[in-house]
């Protein structure tokens, strides 16, 4: 049954309310916007920077604090790119707005051999670009339009990828220390995201234009992600709330969590790498571990 125009706007007042409640969790619990901040939020034409630039709008006319924003889109000069959409978007919403222009398409095509990936040299590209921009303009915030399904494709391409336990943090320092990178949508669902894009009926400009797939692995990870989903929509959740539930002590990094001085009597002794016979050192170090037995495992698992 198709639903009344009464239920869908209750439906959409819900989504756009929980959506709000998330965002200002977000903002609240990690610190990301403070007075007088001036808040660049990046602009890209798809579905997650419009709503994020919806959402802050909202949020500032009702902020506890004053801060000010401004819409930035980098036109990255990829064929058919729709240049006239945003800024009517941005004038009809009466937002203030800054158009970038820079070929990075005709450097990224020039530099990566057909057939490989993109946008690894895109990205960096354009992050350079913005935050040059961001400096420049005395930008104190640059807001983009990640979310929470972003940040879990993240975590599980740098477990299997990068052998490392890390995702997206809803609030970054740039390396060089001069900038604060924050996501506001860290906390909100993609699938909200679509269908408050979709009611909302932005001008969404296709994200095929230059002509990239999305990382494959990514897209493969997004798979498993939804496949999950499907399956068990609380084992998403609980990921999600795992990567801010972290217990140092329970993992194996040795710089977070002081192993070597715990019940420890005396200054640890050096000298434990016994030489393997017959194996040099990347010989010993490459070899199969021995499997554990079931009742050790068992009884120091927790
Ligand atoms: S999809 Fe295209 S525009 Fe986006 S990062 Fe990749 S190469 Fe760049």
């Amino acid at each position: 049954m198709i639903p009344s125009r009464r239920e869908q706007d209750t439906e959409f007042a819900k989504l756009a309310k929980r959506l709000r409640r998330n965002v200002g969790r977000a903002i609240e619990e990690y610190n990301l916007i403070e007075a007088g901040d001036r808040v660049m939020v990046c602009l890209s034409g798809g579905k997650d920077s419009y709503t994020l630039l919806d959402i802050l709008l909202e949020l500032q006319r009702k902020a506890p604090v004053s801060f000010h924003i401004r819409a930035v889109n980098l036109d990255q000069k990829q064929p058919g790119f729709p240049a006239h959409v945003l800024p009517e978007y941005l004038r009809s919403r009466g937002v203030e707005y800054d158009i970038i222009e820079q070929d990075t398409y005709s450097i990224v095509k020039r530099v990566i051999p057909e057939g490989r990936t993109t946008c690894g040299l895109c990205s960096r590209l354009r992050r350079g670009i913005l935050y040059r921009y961001a400096a420049e303009h005395g930008m104190t915030r640059i807001a983009l339009g990640h979310h929470r399904d972003d940040i879990l494709a993240t975590l599980f391409l740098n477990l299997f990828h990068g052998g490392s336990l890390k995702a997206m943090p809803p609030k970054l320092l740039s390396d060089d220390g001069r900038h604060v990178v924050i996501r506001p949508l860290a906390l909100c669902r993609e699938i909200d995201i679509a269908r408050y894009a979709e009611a909302r009926a932005f001008p969404i400009i296709p994200c095929t234009l230059c002509g990239s797939q999305e990382h494959q692995e990514r897209r493969r990870i997004r798979e498993m992600l939804d496949a999950w989903q499907r399956e068990s929509p609380k084992r998403i959740e609980n990921l999600f709330n795992a990567i801010g539930n972290v217990k140092p002590s329970h993992l194996m990094d040795s710089a977070l969590h002081d192993f070597r001085g715990l019940g420890a009597r005396a200054t640890p002794a050096a000298g434990w790498l016994v030489p393997v016979p017959g194996m040099n050192e990347e010989e010993a170090d490459s070899a199969e571990p021995l499997p554990r037995a079931a009742s050790l495992m068992s009884e120091f698992e927790d």
